[in-house]
């Protein structure tokens, strides 16, 4: 049933000129299928390795930003501002001749239903936890049989993606940036999960930021779902303004009408979903959070309670997020690099008892003051990089017993040693900072911690 439309006659978007700017991930793959698909492309980066590896690949380079924009749309990277702090030059010239700023997935979307197909689209958003969700709910509706894909933000990007056919359903994680650039799309079920201060340097504010993440419920129809999490303030507000029917979730409070967790139980008004401690990859409450939403999705698309339980209980977890690495000598390793603030540290941190904690790297702003109430949980802090001697004056204030190790090589032994001698169950790293100082990114990070775990098994068997 996959990409059944992609042969050379399906040609959605001849005679469409589009001008695609950053080629990226997402850049590069949308350019050769949209001129695959008909389109006159034109490709452009500001850094020169990337528009020659465009050529090579066969594109058009052009800086549309260059004279006067001629084309009928701007595909514009998530990562490249449109408006603000300030807006790139192709962005301005796009707006200047009124064309309008797109994201891949309104491509998508408009070349599914030229292909004649119905298939869903569920979209997922909030500032914590989409990529979890939108994992979570890829892995439920395949379980179940469903013919489903996933992708956006977490990657394969929009248009890697096959056409599926009208009993299909894309489930795509949608960041604030991306929902500014969508024109046409309908999200079925739209999904969003939380709202807390992020990105305003792009939003200008929280309002502005708010406005662009409720683009997910946009163009919804009273046949749709909209999928609501209410343990912010923010989110809860956008109910009233609502269209489609709405499921109210939450991690920690009953919602009439919809799902929620009662302790580790997920549950609706019908009774008991799963005990969340049957699923060992979605642990803490903020996963309770993400849990009752995908559960609202999957429901909603109508997988039976069953097929629901039995998927929670199977998903494996995505890399690097609170992922359990391995077990040595009864010392659980977690590899959670992905948390590159302190308010994700905090959910990882939570969900321990007590543990041996990695941290550091680039700091962000605020650091870990914040984390305070957390603190008790550690038994010791094992720091790394720029950010360790402000973590340790911050963590000698109260009293937590920590040493500053520097780089993640000599950081992983040493919480090891401690780990073993006692101290905690748990080596967790949840850094509360960007790698950028020490790695390119914090998938690069959370390898390296995996390979310094598996080198300690190692170690211990010899
Ligand atoms: P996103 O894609 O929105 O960045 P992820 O699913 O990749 O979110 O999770 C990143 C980190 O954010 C996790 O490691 C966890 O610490 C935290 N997190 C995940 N889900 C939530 C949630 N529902 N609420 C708050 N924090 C969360």
């Amino acid at each position: 049933m996959s990409a059944p439309r992609t042969a050379p006659e399906f040609r959605p978007f001849a005679g469409h000129r589009v001008a695609v700017v950053g080629l990226g991930r997402a850049g590069l793959p949308a350019a050769l299928r949209l001129r695959d698909w008909g389109a006159e492309v034109a490709c452009w980066d500001d850094a020169e390795a990337a528009r020659e590896e465009a050529a090579r690949a066969g594109l058009a380079v052009a800086d549309p930003a260059a004279g006067r924009f001629r084309h009928d749309a701007l595909l514009l990277s998530p990562g490249i501002p449109h408006l603000l702090p300030r807006p790139h030059p192709a962005a301005a010239a796009a707006r200047a001749a009124g064309a309008p700023i797109l994201s891949d997935v309104e491509y998508l979307f408009r070349a599914v239903r030229a292909a004649g197909s119905t298939a869903r689209f569920l979209g997922i958003t909030g500032t914590n936890g989409k990529s979890t969700t939108t994992a979570l709910i890829h892995h439920l509706l395949r379980r179940a049989g469903l013919e489903a894909e996933a992708g956006g933000n977490l990657g394969p990007a929009a248009l890697s993606l096959n056409i599926l056919g009208s009993s299909g359903v894309y489930a795509l994680e949608m960041s604030s940036y991306t929902l500014e650039r969508v024109a046409s799309v309908r999200f079925n079920l739209g999904a969003m999960l939380n709202l807390s201060p992020d990105h305003l340097d792009r939003h200008g504010d929280m309002e502005g930021y708010a406005a662009a993440k409720a683009r997910i419920f946009a163009r919804q129809r009273p046949e749709d779902l909209a999928v609501l999490g209410m343990d912010d303030a923010w989110s809860r507000g956008l109910r009233a303004g609502l269209v489609a029917r709405c499921v109210p979730v939450s991690g920690t409070a009953p919602q009439p009408g919809g799902i929620w967790a009662e302790g580790p139980l997920l549950r609706d008004e019908s009774g008991p979903l799963l005990d969340l401690r049957e699923a060992p990859a979605l642990p803490g409450a903020h996963n309770a959070q993400n849990a009752a939403a995908a559960a609202a999705c999957a429901l909603g698309l109508g997988l039976s309670r069953a097929a629901l339980a039995e998927g929670l209980r199977s998903y494996p977890g995505l890399p690097h997020r609170q992922e359990a690495v391995a077990e040595v000598a009864g010392v659980r390793f977690v590899n959670d690099s992905k948390a590159t603030n302190a308010d994700s540290a905090a959910r990882a941190l939570a969900s321990y008892a007590r543990v041996v904690w990695i941290a550091g790297g680039r700091a962000k702003a605020g650091g870990i003051g914040s984390l305070a109430p957390l603190f008790p949980r550690i038994a010791r802090a094992v720091l790394i990089g720029e950010a360790a001697e402000e973590f340790a004056r911050t963590l000698a204030a109260h009293g937590v017993p920590h040493e500053i190790a520097g780089t993640l090589e000599a950081a992983v032994p040493a919480a090891a040693a401690a780990a073993f001698a006692g101290a905690a169950p748990v080596v967790l790293l949840s850094p509360a900072c960007a790698s950028f100082d020490q790695f390119s990114g914090f998938e690069a990070r959370g390898e390296r911690f995996r390979a310094l775990v598996r080198a300690l098994q190692v170690g211990r068997a010899a």
